[in-house]
């Protein structure tokens, strides 16, 4: 996939870019020093970072990355080894950027990893050392003030990096062409999701342009309309899980149904696993409702309408 950097606002203390490619990176230029946001997949995108940098005659100051999915912080340790600097990233998140088999252990099931699962999509090739914690609210970082936005739902403690008018999000909003491409969209905690998508209006009184963490950089009026999108998704997919359990179910049965029903035909086991994630997730919201219990019958484990 190609990849751009891209100028995305002139600021007051300083100029906000966006490295686009396969998951999006994110720069904050003041004078010589760069506030660098998520560190792509591998040790390409570090490369491609340093070098979009050296053209605006920037150095990395600090790193901070929104969440610990592999494709956000899978270069973290080329970008580190190139440019000594800080690595900041949310609590729990951290524990997935320092130890990148966690990623691949927990898509299936706390087991040692399948191989298939070990691929850099989903197991970054090495981890890196969080040097300190992102909590909600402002923070300082040399010339640079951002505001750390809790947006967790896809990831469990995944934030957004606010900048003047700009909200690098990370994959709180995914663009329209993944939500048509990979219709079960990867979630953690169904709810959560719903509720950090339904802070999306109080975020744009705010922000005037959003960087996903995939896809294009969005103005305020279409990140709303992506909001609603994803929102309207994971609403669809709880419905989807909650209709297949018009008989006991197992989250095999349920997730086979929702993916017939949105045309999907899994190419290999990641796909299936990732996709398994987000019916689990629909579950606990369920079960979180009252609507839905899982129970054991026979060894097996399967889930009722309460
Ligand atoms: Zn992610």
């Amino acid at each position: 996939m190609g990849v751009r950097w891209q100028h995305l606002r002139e600021g007051r203390s300083g100029r906000a870019y966006g490295l686009l490619g396969g998951s999006n990176l994110g720069a904050v230029v003041s004078g010589e020093a760069a506030l660098v946001i998520d560190a792509g997949l591998d040790k390409d995108a570090a490369r491609k970072l340093i070098r979009a940098l050296e053209g605006v005659e920037a150095r990395p100051v600090a790193l901070l990355i929104t969440h610990g999915h592999a494709d956000h912080f899978g270069g973290a340790a080329a970008l580190l080894r190139r440019a000594p600097m800080p690595l900041y990233a949310p609590p729990f998140e951290a524990h997935f950027i320092e130890e990148p088999r966690l990623e691949p252990l927990f898509l299936h099931g706390g087991a040692a990893a399948i191989r298939s699962l070990q691929g850099k999509f989903t197991q970054a090739r090495r981890g890196a050392e969080v040097t300190a914690f992102l909590a909600p609210g402002p923070l300082e970082i040399g010339p640079f003030r951002v505001e750390i936005v809790p947006l967790p739902g896809h990831a469990p403690r995944q934030v957004g990096i606010g900048w003047e008018e700009v909200l690098f999000c990370g994959d709180a909003l995914f663009p329209q062409a993944t939500l048509d491409r990979h219709p079960i969209l990867f979630c953690h905690d169904l709810d959560a999701w719903l509720e950090t998508l339904a802070a999306f209006p109080a975020l744009m009184a705010r922000y005037r342009l959003v960087l996903p963490g995939h896809g294009e950089p969005v103005e305020a009026e279409e990140a709303l309309a992506l909001a609603e999108a994803n929102a309207d998704r994971l609403r669809e997919i709880r419905a989807r899980v909650l209709e297949a359990l018009r008989v006991p179910a197992s989250p095999e049965a349920i997730l086979a149904e929702v993916a017939a029903a949105y045309g999907l035909d899994f190419p290999s086991p990641p796909f299936h696993l990732l996709s398994r994630v987000t019916i689990l997730a629909a579950l606990t919201s369920l079960e979180r409702s009252g609507e839905a219990e899982p129970f054991v019958v026979d060894n097996r484990l399967l889930w009722r309408r309460c």
